[in-house]
């Protein structure tokens, strides 16, 4: 059966995953590699925002690793939906379709949150049927 991704649907190019920050994440260096096996570690992430190149970059801080991440993240597969979807971070588990986190990323690259999205959508395929 073919998954429908509906945040593409709604015109949404995987826009919460591009530059994502994970700026406090509980796991294992380990963990994060098995992620984003081509992660660079570095001793600041100031040194991302200084190299211009995307990719990602990670660095150990006094409790936990946070993530930077330049530009698309390495998981967004061709349909703007995540390879690794069944074993993602929390964080991304979290980021939901419709919640006030999507909307407000949707409203930065000037598409609809979701819902007024559907409602369109609903009201344009009732007018069909009538
Ligand atoms: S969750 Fe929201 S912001 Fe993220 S890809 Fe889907 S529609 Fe876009
Ligand atoms: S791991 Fe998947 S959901 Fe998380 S930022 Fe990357 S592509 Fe998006």
């Amino acid at each position: 059966m073919i998954e429908r991704n509906m945040c593409s649907e709604s015109c949404c190019k995987a826009f919460c995953c591009l530059n994502p920050d994970f700026p406090s994440m509980d796991v294992s260096e380990e963990q994060i590699l098995t992620w984003w096996p081509d992660a660079v570690r570095v001793i600041s992430l100031e040194v991302a925002d200084i190299l211009h190149k995307s990719g990602v970059f990670y660095m150990e801080g006094e409790v936990r690793y946070q993530v930077k991440i330049k530009g698309y993240c390495p998981n967004v597969d061709e349909k703007f939906g995540c390879s690794i979807e069944e074993r993602k971070p929390e964080l991304c588990k979290k980021f939901g379709l419709g919640q006030d986190d999507c909307t407000s990323t949707r409203l930065t690259y000037f598409i609809p949150p979701y819902c007024e999205w559907l409602y369109n959508q609903n009201r344009e395929s009732s007018r069909v049927v009538k």
